[in-house]
């Protein structure tokens, strides 16, 4: 099954509802920065989210969610369109640490996400296309990311929500499967409605041993809401990153003729990275002194 969600609503549109299969997606990403099970396990649900909360901006509109703790991971950074399109990556991809209180499910052991994440700050960022950008933040409730989001979603927007976010890894640290959802409660919805969600919520499987038994996302969400469920809307999910050859060339021009024919000196190459997906952008002696033509002239 290649990546999508779907958006719903249900309750007379009392509630608005996300769900997605993200795994091709973090695997992909997770493979471009080598990370290791936990920073894969950390990238992966916030990429989940990411992607959930991309798809409700307009146009042009973008998301950066940044998870900035002081655990051993550092900053996990995952930028969204609302197109479905997500890229992200995590300061620290190498971190190790036992498993949470020993746990391990099978042959797989509990990764401790929030002790690799730590205390700090979720910030959503929402670039509107207006002069400044929109900035949400809370204290981080757990770490354990789908928890913190429940937290900035009660706190910073006022809705009530469920966050479900989950990403299997194999023993080999390959991504197994990854996924989530996202039900949000609007004005109206009646206690018992409330209930109801709250209990599937409670006896909810974890959402990638669903995926694992091919359960869809529309699958997902009908066992979690009351009553009808209308699939407004699915979007297909991907790695996309807007780095270019170009765009670094205009970096390298950026630093000027002196710094440039000092690169081209010192190290006859240079080799760029895009933090983002990790792609690497080379430029030889000769296109380094064609940069510094170019700069000349600037
Ligand atoms: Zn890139």
């Amino acid at each position: 099954m290649s990546d999508y969600l779907v958006r719903a609503t249900a309750l007379e549109g009392k509630l608005r509802a996300f769900a997605c299969i993200t795994t091709e997606t973090v695997r992909e990403i997770t493979d471009r920065h080598g990370t290791l099970a936990l920073a894969s396990a950390a990238l992966g649900r916030t990429l989940t989210m990411g992607s959930m909360m991309g798809v409700t901006l307009k146009g042009r509109e973008t998301i950066t969610l940044k998870i900035s703790g002081d655990g051993p991971l550092g900053q996990i950074t995952v930028t969204a369109d609302s197109s479905g399109h997500v890229r992200g990556f995590v300061q620290n991809p190498h971190v190790e640490l036992p498993p949470k209180d020993g746990i391990v499910f099978g042959d797989v052991e509990k990764l401790d996400v929030g002790a690799g994440v730590g205390q700090g700050f979720l910030y959503v960022i929402k670039d509107l296309g207006l002069k400044e950008p929109f900035v949400g933040s809370v204290p981080l409730y757990s770490g354990e990311i789908g928890e913190d989001f429940l937290l900035y979603f009660a706190q910073s927007e006022q809705i009530p929500s469920a966050v479900g976010l989950g990403v299997l890894m194999e023993k080999d640290q390959t991504v197994k499967a990854a996924g989530g959802f996202l039900i949000q409660l609007l004005p109206g919805v009646s206690d018992e409605d409330i209930n109801y969600i709250e209990e599937q919520i409670k006896q909810f499987p974890h959402i990638t041993s669903l995926l694992v038994q091919g359960l869809t996302p529309e699958d997902i969400l009908r066992r979690l809401i009351p009553g009808e469920v209308d699939i407004k809307e699915r979007i297909d999910i991907g790695h996309r990153c807007d780095c270019s050859r170009e765009r670094f060339e205009r970096g390298l021009l950026s630093l000027g003729p002196t710094e440039i024919s000092s690169i081209i000196e010192e190290d006859k190459h240079a080799e760029l990275v895009c933090h983002f997906c990790n792609e690497k952008y080379q430029f030889d002696e000769e296109q380094l002194k064609t940069l510094h033509e170019q700069s000349l002239q600037r």
